[in-house]
């Protein structure tokens, strides 16, 4: 059973919920996928089932077409919030870490053309696999968090906190005018360029430099 970790791997002991995604926040993504820029943030939701641990082996979906790493700056809320303002989502993050938003490309292209909602692609069990998480008064700062992605020893996506188009804090508290944020809440602030398929023997490496690196593989 998953739980909330730090970057040591001992247990948070916050409970865990649901997790707050944001799509298309970085330019380079939204090129990619030939989407348009949205006039106000894209929200969705994947459940606590969806939550696993990054360092254990990835169990990822091999009969619905490909499933893509997004690899993204996960935040833990440590502390609810509703309509907060950016002192107190500041005051609420307990700390950051990395996460993977996977995704079933094909099933979601299929839910997009007929307007259809994405969970089937985004939601499924082990769809969010989490690092550890940094705790907030260990960064240095949120607006210059630098991560990355390689597979087979390949980089694969390269991310900074300061490329988002709508930065951290500004993100949740616009999430917080939609949805209570509660304590064990994950927020995932969106996926860089580097999109792909993963295939079952993929290595992965991740990193939010400065802070930690982490292997793992799909299973
Ligand atoms: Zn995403």
């Amino acid at each position: 059973m998953y739980q909330h970790l730090d970057i040591n791997g001992d247990v948070i002991g916050i409970p865990i919920g649901k997790v707050v995604c944001v799509g298309r926040n970085y330019v380079d993504h939204i090129k990619e996928l030939n989407n348009a820029v949205p006039d106000q943030p894209l929200l969705f939701i994947k459940p606590a089932t969806s939550l696993c641990d990054m360092a254990e082996p990835l169990n990822i979906p091999t009969d619905q077409g490909e499933c893509h790493n997004e690899l993204e700056l996960a935040v833990l809320i440590g502390a609810p919030l509703k309509c907060a303002d950016r002192q107190e989502v500041k005051q609420a993050i307990w700390g950051v870490g990395l996460g993977l938003d996977l995704t079933l490309r094909d099933v979601q292209s299929a839910l997009k053309e007929k307007g259809l909602p994405w969970e089937r692609a985004k939601s499924f069990d082990g769809a969010c696999p989490l690092s550890g998480f940094v705790q907030a008064r260990n960064l240095v700062s949120l607006d210059n968090l630098s991560f990355s992605l390689s597979i087979n020893n390949q980089v694969r996506q390269q991310g900074n906190s300061d490329l988002m188009m709508l930065d951290m804090i500004s993100l949740i508290v616009e999430m917080s005018h939609t949805f209570t944020l509660q304590a064990g809440d994950v927020i995932m602030t969106g996926t860089p360029k580097g999109v792909g398929p993963l295939m079952v023997g993929d290595k992965l490496d991740v990193e939010l430099r400065d802070y930690f690196q982490l292997s793992t593989q799909v299973l």
